[in-house]
């Protein structure tokens, strides 16, 4: 964005160019974010490649329902377009225009950031190196440097663990559904969702402790066969391509700016992956930061720097919200007595499959609420 409008910048990566590339996250994309990337001229791929959906399926007690999400929302839909394709599209993007962009190059420390010129402290291949700069943008992730940069007596935050994890693989098995499957059973939540054409993405609720090692290819699929069972209908198994677990987790530290340092995406906040929002919501932050930050460079406007942080967490807490009761609406909770959360679920389930206003508020949050 800063590109496009002739704005220096420089982009540090403490991976390989590989590691980036190829690193399994996210895959659902909100049409916010396909217009987003359309803006920056880096959808090519993902308009010939990207899967349209049009809806979900919400299945439990054996039976699957559609959520048409693109009826509720006035024709608003989703697409499936992997986060390592994204990463290859804006990185290609990003070479072709020559700016800089360092590899295998660690931020290390912050400094002066109160001040008219923050610094970065980074180290890569000829050593370490001081930025100078006008702002920083943090988009760092959970466990970079950012927000231990901001200063402790400022810094709130709050959050949220959940008792179970997930377990994903990444499958050369060609979808067994046309569009995406969410479900509840009494072993525990399972997704069904894709790739492409030729490859399948499911992932199962595990222990938080779970070992990969205890899952074996074999293993997986059993379960995933028996929690996604219904009469009349088949999953396609393949060879097994990768598989990982991630811990389920809800979080957010606020304010997302202090003097001339922004944080943007998982740096300030994360969400469970039921929802599909952590990769959404890192799009939208950097999106209104780049227009703050036009404002302000080309205009001397300041105002939207210093909204920044207020307007991104209104959007932050509403997808906090909508992942955290996607979240336990689906999952099995390990600690049950009589069963109460379980029959709560299968309430909550069956009255979105029946009112039309609960199906639209799902669907409404699910392919994101346009601007909050
Ligand atoms: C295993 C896994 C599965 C996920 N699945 C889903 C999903 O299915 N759906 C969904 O919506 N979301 C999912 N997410 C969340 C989604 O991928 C993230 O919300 C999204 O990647 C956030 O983007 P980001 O740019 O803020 O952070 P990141 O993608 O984490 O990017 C931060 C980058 O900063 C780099 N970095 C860190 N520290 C430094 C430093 N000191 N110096 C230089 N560079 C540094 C990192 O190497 C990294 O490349 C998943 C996340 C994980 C970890």
């Amino acid at each position: 964005m800063l590109d496009l409008h002739g704005i220096d910048n420089v982009v540090l990566e403490a991976r390989s160019r590989d590691y980036v590339e190829h690193r399994q996250r996210a895959g659902l994309i909100e049409q916010a974010t396909v217009n987003f990337l359309a803006e920056l001229g880096v959808d090519e791929r993902l308009r010939r490649e990207g899967l349209v959906h049009g809806g979900i399926e919400l299945r439990f007690d054996g039976r699957g329902h559609r959520i048409a999400m693109d009826e509720l929302t006035g024709g608003r839909t989703v697409t499936i377009y992997a986060q390592t394709e994204i990463v290859k599209d804006l990185i290609a993007a990003r070479l072709q225009r020559g700016g800089p962009l360092l590899f295998d190059t660690e931020a290390l420390a912050l400094g002066d950031i109160d001040g008219e010129r923050p610094r970065v402290r980074a180290c890569g291949s000829e050593g370490e190196f001081d930025l100078e700069c006008e702002l920083i943008a943090a988009c760092d992730g959970f466990h970079g440097i950012g927000r231990p940069g901001m200063p402790p007596a400022l810094l709130r935050s709050a959050g949220h663990s959940y008792p179970y994890a997930w377990l994903g693989i990444l499958a050369e098995a060609p979808p067994s559904c046309d569009e995406l499957i969410y479900c509840h059973s009494d072993r525990g939540f399972a997704l069904h969702s894709m790739r492409s054409p030729e490859v399948s993405r499911l992932y199962l609720q595990v222990a938080p402790d779970a070992r990969i090692e205890d899952w074996s290819d074999q293993r997986i699929w059993e379960e995933l066969h028996l929690r996604l069972a219904q009469d009349g209908w088949s999953l396609t198994e393949g060879p097994v391509l990768e598989k990982g677990i991630t811990p389920m987790r809800s979080f957010v530290a606020w304010p997302m700016r202090h003097g001339r340092l922004f944080l943007a995406g998982d740096a300030a906040h994360i969400v469970p992956p039921t929802g599909a929002k952590g990769l959404n919501l890192a799009a939208w932050d950097v999106h209104i930061l780049g227009e703050a930050i036009l404002a302000s460079f080309e205009q001397g406007n300041d105002s939207l720097l210093d909204a920044y942080s207020d307007t991104c967490l209104c959007r932050v807490w509403r997808a906090q919200d909508f992942s955290y009761w996607m979240t336990t609406m689906l999952h099995a909770e390990p600690e049950d007595p009589g069963g109460y959360s379980r029959r709560l679920q299968l309430a909550r389930l069956a009255y979105v499959c029946s009112s039309e206003s609960a199906a639209r508020s799902l669907a409404e949050n699910y392919v994101g609420i346009e601007r909050i």
